[in-house]
């Protein structure tokens, strides 16, 4: 398949790997993201497969950028699963195991079926095995404890532990940073 250069931007996530503006979203194009790569202000979260050459240059268009910079916003971090998942530094908060973004799952500490509700205290990331073990069952009676008091984050450390995990790491297409920067509906 072969695709124009016109269909290539590039989404720009903060340095925090959230969009920089998500309605409507931040995007560059391909020319705005191959000038920014090489005058060093982003980082190449993710590439298409076309490729654009020069004389002495040739190089994947970058699909998704991350500032190194962090532009400041105003709003409190949102409830996204992106985000929970890097309150958490993607790991299960029963077992303690890393996961992959797709093996993670949220649980709610107090189950919805309980009376829990879908916010930041109540919402902890957790494996696939640990969710179903604790099935619909409050901590006390699972014998199973988050290990860090789930509290909603500051973007200060949302930033920080951004930094600790390789963005493709964590999201290899648009798509699916866009599915885990999804707001979550509080209920
Ligand atoms: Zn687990």
């Amino acid at each position: 398949m072969s695709w124009s250069l016109e269909s290539c931007p590039a989404l720009v996530l903060n340095a925090d790997f959230r969009p920089l503006s998500y309605f409507p979203l931040s995007i560059w194009s391909w020319q705005d993201a191959v000038k920014a790569v090489f005058l060093n202000r982003v980082n190449i979260v993710s590439q298409y497969d076309r490729v654009v050459r020069s004389p002495n240059l040739e190089m994947r268009l970058p699909s998704v950028i991350s500032l190194k910079e962090y532009v400041p916003t105003s709003r409190r971090p949102a409830f996204t699963r992106f985000n929970v998942f890097l309150r958490d530094t993607f790991s299960c908060q029963y077992c303690g195991r890393g996961f992959p973004a797709h093996d993670l799952t949220f649980d709610h500490i107090v189950p919805r079926s309980r009376g829990g509700r879908t916010v930041w205290r109540n919402v902890v990331t957790a494996c696939g095995a640990c969710n179903l073990a604790k099935g619909n069952r409050l901590p006390r009676e699972a014998k199973m404890y988050p290990r860090t008091p789930p509290i909603e984050p500051s973007s200060l450390q949302l930033q920080e532990n951004g930094r600790s995990f390789p963005p493709n790491f964590l999201h290899e297409s648009w798509r699916d940073f866009l599915y885990w920067d999804t707001e979550l509906d509080p209920v």
